[in-house]
């Protein structure tokens, strides 16, 4: 009797779990938290081995299958392609899913065949002069290929600025003509006006650029010889310590889904004093000469350049790239509500001896859904609704993965309740503010804040979360794909640091403190909304 009655209980169990405390259920997939699992997960992902984790790059690829095989042993389904191809198994053809939605994006750089000429036409004679690429002008344009021949204007600084009553293209028509600027703040500008403001001047001078219709912008910033800065040879490479800042900047391909239009921004071309001096050529004034002027008498009158124009063709190299996005999913009780809980895994890649290894961006994320999915299933129960974990590709070419996957989906959108995203997760906001952590989440649902409130209390996670309710809740990263699809999100998010984008964003610098408790209120949310009707 005893003995049958012993072996009943995993049934008794199975059939009513809520017969057990949910606190008990919450308290053992918190057990699994800890911080010797996020630096094992974290070391891996973002070590070297795994150089930066470039979109479509063998970095990335790595770090996928890694992601794929921590979802297999945390138990964790399948939830990408269908795999194609014969099963030996008659009963899984075609049926077996893989972890990975393979697609294509379109990547577009600048090639090194661009021409860039100037012509000037006197007393019915024309004087064509041809610059070298990369060393007179650099394109930095990376839509489509441009050929294009325009008159020029000389715009000093190309600033409009109501506050400092100036005003650079006050007597010019500029519709179809190229602009000559230079490319510095002055500083009759930075003295009077505060950072923020000086961004928001330059950012309404691009747009009223783009509403007087100018044919390109050509800037030059004084001083500077050569337009590209020259690839570091072999035998200088730096000390692989990326103790240092970042040396160059990352070259700027563009990367696009393959359905998406190309955006015809302005083209832009970089150019060396010399080269802009040509230009100038003619009328008495240097780039130097108008610098020096200006810093004592603004508003300069500007050189007229009388029969003047530039013919730029631009050389636009495309190729589409394989990503995937790593997909993983527990079936719930109902198939037809889901959360969606994502991390980006891709980042910047590597050159010149450093790599940009993103640790807290967004290695740190992915280790927060691996740990949540393994939490999960740590419980032994299984969820009211499905829960997908999502690993996107291609967040820092545009949010690709996640666009993606909301527009390639096999069921419809509603079915989609919520979406948490984790994106930087392991740096307190300052040092001075070491407990903040915000919480932005889509207004509507007030039981976001409600239960992570509660949850905060019932498990004794010392976390201060500001709440930031949003209808358009912002940010550049991937709840982004969701809001615009009409679906509610929630993300934690700590601060941003000096690391940011640079190759010393590293693990040394994780703050595993605020990265277990994040994941540790994540949990005990997610389960709760996960096995509650709302
Ligand atoms: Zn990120």
């Amino acid at each position: 009797m005893k003995r049958l009655w012993l072996s009943f209980i995993p049934v008794f169990i199975i059939l009513y779990p809520h017969a057990y405390g949910q606190e008990d259920i919450v308290n053992k997939g918190l057990q699994v938290i800890t911080t010797d699992a996020l630096k094992a997960q974290l070391g891996f992902l973002a070590s070297d081995w795994t150089e930066g984790r470039m979109a479509g790059e063998k970095g990335e690829y790595i770090a996928s299958d890694y992601i794929a095989s921590m979802l297999q042993l945390y138990e964790i389904k399948a939830g990408g392609d269908y795999l194609k191809g014969r099963s030996l198994s008659p009963s899984v053809q075609n049926q077996e899913r893989s972890y990975f939605q393979n697609f294509g994006i379109i990547k577009s750089e600048v090639g090194n065949n661009n021409i860039f000429k100037l012509k000037t036409t006197t007393g019915g004679t024309t004087i064509i002069a041809e610059f070298a690429n990369s060393i007179d002008f650099t394109v930095n344009q990376t839509y489509l290929p441009i050929e294009i021949e325009a008159p020029v204007v000389f715009v000093g600084y190309g600033i409009k600025n109501d506050k400092l009553k100036y005003n650079d293209f006050a007597e010019t028509d500029l519709k179809g003509k190229f602009i000559l600027r230079i490319s510095v703040t002055p500083l009759f500008v930075s003295e009077s006006l505060k950072p923020d403001e000086i961004l928001a001047a330059s950012r309404e001078t691009e747009s009223l650029l783009r509403e007087m219709g100018i044919a390109g912008i050509i800037e030059c910033t004084p001083g500077v010889v050569k337009t590209v800065s020259p690839e570091i040879n072999e035998f200088m490479t730096p000390d692989p310590s990326e103790e240092s800042p970042l040396p160059y900047s990352l070259p700027n391909p563009r990367y696009s889904l393959p359905g998406k239009t190309i955006s015809g921004d302005i083209i832009r071309i970089t150019v060396s004093e010399r080269t802009a001096n040509e230009i100038l050529k003619g009328t008495g004034v240097t780039i130097q000469d108008y610098v020096s002027k200006a810093e004592s008498k603004h508003n300069l009158p500007k050189p007229q350049l009388t029969g003047k124009s530039v013919y730029i063709k631009t050389d636009i190299k495309t190729t589409q790239v394989a990503v995937r996005n790593v997909i993983g999913l527990i079936e719930g009780e109902k198939t037809d509500e889901i959360i969606v809980i994502g991390a980006h895994y891709d980042h910047m890649g590597m050159r010149n001896g450093y790599i940009w290894n993103g640790s807290d961006d967004n290695a740190s994320g992915c280790v927060g859904v691996l740990t949540l999915a393994r939490a999960i299933t740590s419980t032994g129960i299984k969820p009211e609704k499905t829960i997908i974990f999502a690993f996107w590709t291609s967040e820092e070419e545009g949010l690709l993965g996640s666009r993606y996957f909301v527009k390639n989906l096999s069921y419809p959108l509603k079915n989609i309740k919520m979406n948490l995203n984790f994106d930087m997760i392991s740096r307190y906001i300052s040092e001075d503010n070491q407990k903040g952590v915000d919480l932005t989440y889509t207004k509507s649902c007030a039981l976001f804040r409600d239960c992570t409130e509660e949850n905060l209390k019932r498990y004794g996670i010392d976390l201060i979360v500001n709440y930031k309710p949003s209808d358009d809740p912002p940010g550049g990263t991937d709840h982004r794909s969701f809001v615009e699809a009409g679906i509610p999100i929630m993300r934690f998010k700590p601060g941003h640091r000096e690391e940011y984008h640079t190759p010393a964003d590293e693990v040394s610098t994780a703050d595993w403190d605020i990265m277990e408790k994040i994941i540790r209120i994540s949990f005990a949310n997610i389960w709760e909304l996960a096995n509650t009707s709302w």
